[in-house]
């Protein structure tokens, strides 16, 4: 038995029922993934790949990705996708550490790629889905005996982003990606007559895994986009009922008037996740498309923790409830114990999502778990008396000012409010008085004059005197990854003399 695959096919509604609709390319039906998958299986088979090994791909978003994927899963390997933004030195490092038995990548990256991994075997894909392992896979059967894997193995490795420090990869088993699969499919009642707006990049676990397997084990059709683009969403809404996005996604459509309840109104589902999705943009979207956008947290170690009810209240700011097979706590950051609802602390969760660890890091492992097998997300949040959970930001964002804890995100929702203000981080910075100084990066609407007085005038009203930011910086967008994250290290690195200057 092969864990995953087995409960894909399963699943699988009759073979000409239209798995991807490609943009640009057509429909390839379930039939075609099956064959397809096991062609690919044959080739990684042929390259020598053995249960248990790791594939590395860094490809561009093509549907072969995903095929690639369910080649790895079906032929018993570990799939390894890599972000398209990394470095070949990054590149490099992933290869070290995962020790891939093959990569896949871009043609026009085998060169470079075979300098950094010299012993290990490169095969090509390009965007069109063309490319060396095509090619092998064309030449071989549409048949393939899966690999016999258990629900404790290894389906992929997925890096972390890696804000500070290395990158860890995080192992996620058969069961942790099936679980989550069959969890979400129910509570987003998916069903066949579902045709999702696939438009995330397919090397984080969003589009790969919350996507790809939620359509899988729906049996249900999805318009696969290369990537975002608010004119092909928009002409592909009326075809389609659900679309999974990064908050990025719903403040760029909104930006066009093509946006309407008329053009939504053949959807039922919009989720969001990844990053925090503003309050403004949720009421924005409610009232030019009538849908209240479902939030959803989950993390590359955990898949999906957390979502808003489909039929209940989809409270904004908040994350919702945890997923029915997911046990959530709030803990106290240093001791581990738990706190009562309405504290601010650290979330842990346990449950059949949650990986197996960091691969060849039982150390780091180690830390990052509880005795009692809960997992330390790092991210700092609260439950309210309803039960919904509320993430305040990452524990690593909390800024310690003259011994004072502050949650930016509290500081950031004040700053929100104020008329001209588009959005904020808060950070803090190295001062030499308070340790740490609350600093405020402020977007502006255009047009706007507002000044600093004017963002610390209205908050020395409603935050205490430590949680108001020293200074604030404006500028023209925050630095966000691909995956709509504010990368508040680039701004604390970029504005890290901000109070050594003053005092000198
Ligand atoms: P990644 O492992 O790249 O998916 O990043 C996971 C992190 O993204 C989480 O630990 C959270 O800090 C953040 N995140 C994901 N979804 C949300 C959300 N809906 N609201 C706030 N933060 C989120």
């Amino acid at each position: 038995m092969n864990h995953l695959f087995d409960q894909i096919r399963d699943r699988m509604p009759e073979p000409a029922k239209p798995f991807m609709d490609v943009f640009g390319r057509g429909v390839l039906s379930y039939g075609d993934m099956l064959a397809d998958t096991a062609r690919l299986a044959n080739a990684l088979v042929e390259a020598g790949v053995e249960p248990g090994d790791r594939v590395a791909a860094r490809v561009a978003k093509s549907p072969e990705a995903i095929l690639l994927y369910l080649g790895c899963v079906r032929a018993g390997a570990a799939f390894l996708p890599l972000n398209t933004g990394y470095t070949l030195s990054e590149l490099g490092y992933f290869f070290g550490d995962a020790e891939p038995r093959l990569i896949v990548c871009d043609p026009e990256m085998a060169k470079d790629i075979r300098s950094v991994a010299p012993t290990t075997t490169v095969e090509t894909l390009d965007a069109a889905g063309q490319g060396s392992l095509t090619r092998r896979a064309a030449q071989l059967s549409p048949d393939f005996a899966d690999a016999a894997r258990g629900p404790d193995d290894l389906a992929a490795i997925l890096y972390t982003s890696g804000t500070t420090g290395r990158s860890k990869g995080a192992m996620l088993t058969h069961e942790n990606l099936a679980s989550n699969a069959r969890t979400l499919v129910d509570y987003w009642r998916f069903t066949g007559e579902d045709v999702l707006i696939h438009a995330l990049p397919v090397f984080h676990t969003h589009g790969l895994f919350v996507a790809t397997n939620t359509i899988l084990f729906a049996a249900a059709s999805m318009i696969y986009l290369p990537r975002f683009d608010a004119d092909q969403i928009l002409a592909a809404m009326p075809r389609a009922t659900s679309l999974m996005g990064v908050p990025t996604f719903y403040v760029r459509l909104l930006q066009q008037p093509g946006l309407t309840r008329e053009t939504a109104a053949h959807m039922r589902l919009f989720v969001s996740g990844s990053a925090p999705l503003l309050a403004d943009t949720h009421a924005a979207w409610r009232e030019r498309t009538g849908h209240a956008i479902l939030e959803r947290y989950g993390m590359t170690e955990t898949n999906m923790n957390t979502s808003n009810p489909y039929d209940g209240e989809r409270v904004a700011g908040t994350v919702g409830f945890p997923l029915p097979d997911v046990a959530l706590r709030v803990t106290d950051p240093e001791t581990g114990a738990p706190l009562a609802d309405g504290e601010i602390g650290m979330i842990e969760v346990k449950g059949p999502n949650v990986f197996a660890g960091y691969w060849r890091m039982p150390e780091k492992t180690r830390a990052e778990f509880r005795d009692d097998g809960f997992f330390i997300t790092g991210d700092l949040g609260r439950i309210d008396d309803r039960g919904y959970v509320s993430i305040v930001g990452r524990g690593k964002d909390l800024v310690i000012s003259g011994g004072f804890n502050v949650y930016p995100k509290e500081v950031e929702s004040e700053i929100d409010q104020i008329d001209g203000v588009v959005e904020s981080a808060v950070i803090g910075l190295p001062h030499p008085d308070f340790g740490e100084a609350v600093t405020a990066v402020v977007v502006r609407e255009t047009g706007v004059d507002l000044e600093e007085a004017d963002v610390c005038a209205p908050l020395a009203e409603r935050l205490a005197r430590y949680k108001q930011p020293k200074r604030v910086i404006f500028v023209d967008e925050l630095p966000r990854n691909t995956m709509g994250k504010v990368q508040k290290n680039l701004l604390r690195d970029r504005l890290a003399d901000l109070y050594a200057a003053s005092a000198s």
